[in-house]
C-alpha cells in the first residue's frame, strides 16, 4: 500500500498555462502565475504535487490522429496512423512538460518531472494498473513531483489518453491529500459562460452527494442555478437531488470531448479552465465529473477548489486550504454532502 501525506496538489490547467486556440503556444503570464504559487507553498514548507494540463501542446495532435481511440483492430496503414499521432501527442505534451519544469527550476524550485507512459496501463480506456511509489519516492527525497497528462498503451484498444486528473483521482485515493486546487483561467465555475454572458454568476459552492451527485441547497441561489432539475422533485422541499446535466449535453460534444487530450471516457475530462461557446452548464459540469468523484470518494476529506491563477485567492487556498471568509472572488469550492436525499 503506497500512501503519503501531501499538503496540496495544484493542477496547472492546459487554459492556465497555454494559449488553448493557438497550436502548442504557451500563456507565459498564467505559467509565471502558477511558477510563483508553488514557489511561495514551498517557500512555506508545504509538500506539493504538480500535474499539468496539455492545453494547446498534444491536443491538435491528438485530435488529428484520434489517438483516444487506439489502433486495434485497424487496418496496418490506419495502425501506423495512429502510431504516428501517440508518438507526435507525447512528443508535443513532453515539450510542454520540459518547458514547466524549466520555468519551475529557474525559481530554484526543487521539481521532478514524471510521466506515467509505461507506467500507468488502461483497458478500455479505464486504469488498470499503475504505480504511485515514483511519486512517493519523489517526495521523500524532499523533491515536488511534476506529472503531466500523457498517452499511455491500453489493454484493449493499444493506447489510450490518461488525463492530468485521472492522476489527481489515483492520488488522492491512496494518499492523504489534505487539498486539491485547480488553477483556472477564469475565477471559478459559472453557471454560464462568463466570457458570453454578462449575467453569468460564479458558484462559491457546489455540494456533491455520496453518489457523485450535486445536491442543491434550494436556499442558495447560486447553486440553483448550476443545476438541473432531475425529474419531479416531489413535495421535498429540503434538499433536491439534481442530475449532473449529462443529459444535456449533445452528443456532438460528448464526440468533440472525447477526442480531446486527458479524456479516457465521461469521468475524465480535464478540467477546463477557458470558457467558450462549447462550456455551456452540462459541459463544465462534464468536465467537474472528475472533481466530484474525487470528493465523493473522499468522504470531504480532501478539499477541492476551481479558482483562477494569479489571484491572491489561489494562493490563499493553496497556502491555507481558504480564503476571507467575506471574499466573493475565491472560486469554487466542491464539497461532500453526507446528507442523503429525503433525511
Ligand atoms: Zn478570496
Amino acid at each position: 500500500m503506497t500512501t503519503c501525506d501531501v499538503d496540496v496538489v495544484v493542477k496547472f490547467g492546459g487554459s492556465a498555462i497555454t494559449k488553448k486556440d493557438t497550436f502548442e503556444t504557451l500563456d507565459i503570464e498564467g505559467l509565471n502565475y502558477a511558477v510563483d504559487l508553488i514557489d511561495c507553498c514551498h517557500r512555506n514548507k508545504l509538500t506539493c504535487v504538480i500535474v499539468h494540463g496539455a492545453g494547446s501542446f498534444g491536443h491538435h495532435q491528438a485530435k488529428e490522429y484520434k489517438v483516444n481511440n487506439g489502433w486495434t483492430g485497424m487496418s496496418e496503414n490506419k495502425i501506423k496512423h495512429v502510431k504516428k499521432g501517440f508518438y507526435l501527442t507525447r512528443q508535443s505534451v513532453t515539450k510542454l512538460h520540459q518547458t514547466v519544469l524549466s520555468a519551475l527550476l529557474d525559481k530554484d524550485i526543487p521539481a521532478v518531472g514524471l510521466s506515467a507512459c509505461g507506467i500507468w496501463k488502461t483497458l478500455d480506456g479505464k486504469v488498470i494498473s499503475h504505480d504511485l511509489n515514483p511519486i512517493v519516492e519523489i517526495i521523500k527525497n524532499g523533491f515536488i513531483p511534476l506529472l503531466h497528462g500523457d498517452c499511455i498503451f491500453d489493454d484493449n484498444k493499444g493506447c489510450s489518453i490518461l488525463s492530468g486528473d485521472t492522476i489527481i483521482q489515483k492520488m488522492s485515493e491512496s494518499f492523504n491529500v489534505k487539498r486539491i486546487v485547480f488553477l483556472t483561467s477564469v475565477e471559478g465555475i459559472f453557471n454560464k459562460s462568463p466570457t458570453e454572458c454578462s449575467d453569468a454568476v460564479l458558484i462559491k459552492h457546489i455540494h456533491v452527494d455520496r453518489n457523485g451527485l450535486i445536491v442543491c441547497d434550494p436556499d442558495s441561489e447560486q447553486n440553483k442555478n448550476v443545476c438541473v432539475k432531475q425529474g419531479d422533485e416531489g413535495t421535498d422541499n429540503s434538499t433536491h437531488r439534481f442530475h449532473k446535466g449529462l443529459e444535456s449535453v449533445t452528443e456532438d460534444q460528448k464526440s468533440e470531448l472525447g477526442s480531446e487530450l486527458g479524456n479516457e471516457g465521461r469521468n475524465d475530462v480535464d478540467i477546463e479552465t477557458k470558457l467558450n461557446d462549447k462550456d455551456v452548464t452540462g459541459g463544465m459540469l462534464l468536465k467537474l465529473q472528475c472533481a466530484f468523484d474525487i470528493v465523493k470518494i473522499n468522504e470531504g476529506r480532501t478539499k477541492v477548489f476551481v479558482s483562477q491563477v494569479g489571484s491572491d485567492h489561489s494562493k490563499a487556498i493553496c497556502l491555507h486550504g481558504h480564503c476571507d471568509q467575506e471574499c466573493n472572488k475565491c472560486g469554487t469550492e466542491i464539497l461532500y454532502s453526507s446528507d442523503q436525499m429525503g433525511t
